[in-house]
């Protein structure tokens, strides 16, 4: 069964996930951390919960979502994983950091490309990457269907979208990905977004107002 740990990092509110199963195999989705406070709070969760970490992955590659891909990668020997699209995207942010207010930034490039509907293993469990362009270029979710749960960046919100006014990003875009992808997916999945709190493709789809469909 898959365990979820949500951290908040970064000025943005960026919530970064830990996902694992019984094994404690985990792979961490979108490290915001910036700071060495937020390194070192990351490192401690991840001893007290005793997880082997095997995976880092990016939904997209915009700032706040890879603050800390370098310290990830460096303390924990593992490769980057971005989607396949989104290599301009991440190839961007040194340019913007400082401006962002991020002049220590690290930059990495990525070590692997993950494909549409790439399936990565962490333990016993798979998920799924499932390509939602839109509010950015190469945007993937990552998803397990048998448990329902949709790790799915800034792509939906509880009772909102994700901006489209950046580069690569596309409103119509968007909604197609996430009236033809999310709203696909069983309505008592979970989503769990970059930002704010967790919902569920039912929910959303009965109530958001920029994309219900009833
Ligand atoms: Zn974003």
């Amino acid at each position: 069964m898959i365990s979820i740990k949500t951290i908040v990092f970064n000025p943005f509110a960026e919530n970064t996930y830990l996902l694992y199963d019984d094994t404690k195999e985990c792979v961490i989705i979108d490290p915001g951390c910036y700071t060495s406070e937020e390194q070192d709070h990351l490192k401690k969760v991840i001893e007290r919960e005793s997880l082997i970490m095997v995976g880092l992955l990016n939904t997209h590659c915009h700032i706040d979502h890879v603050l800390g891909n370098a310290f990830v990668k460096s303390t924990y020997k593992l490769p980057l994983q971005i989607p396949e699209h989104e290599a301009q995207t991440l190839a961007a942010v040194p340019g913007y950091a400082a401006n962002y207010g991020f002049p220590e930034y690290e930059h990495i490039a990525a070590d692997q490309l993950i494909k549409p509907n790439q399936i990565i293993s962490f333990g016993e469990t798979e998920v799924k990457a499932l390509y939602v362009p839109g509010h950015s270029e190469g945007h993937v979710a990552f998803v397990n269907e048998n448990e329902k749960i949709c790790v799915g960046g800034d792509v939906l919100f509880d009772g909102s979208i994700g901006r489209t006014d950046l580069p690569g990003g596309d409103f119509d875009i968007l909604l197609k990905s996430i009236r033809e992808q999310l709203f696909n997916l069983p309505d008592d999945t979970i989503v769990y977004p970059g930002h704010g709190p967790t919902t569920t493709i039912g929910h959303e789809k009965k109530s958001n107002p920029f994309c219900a469909i009833t």
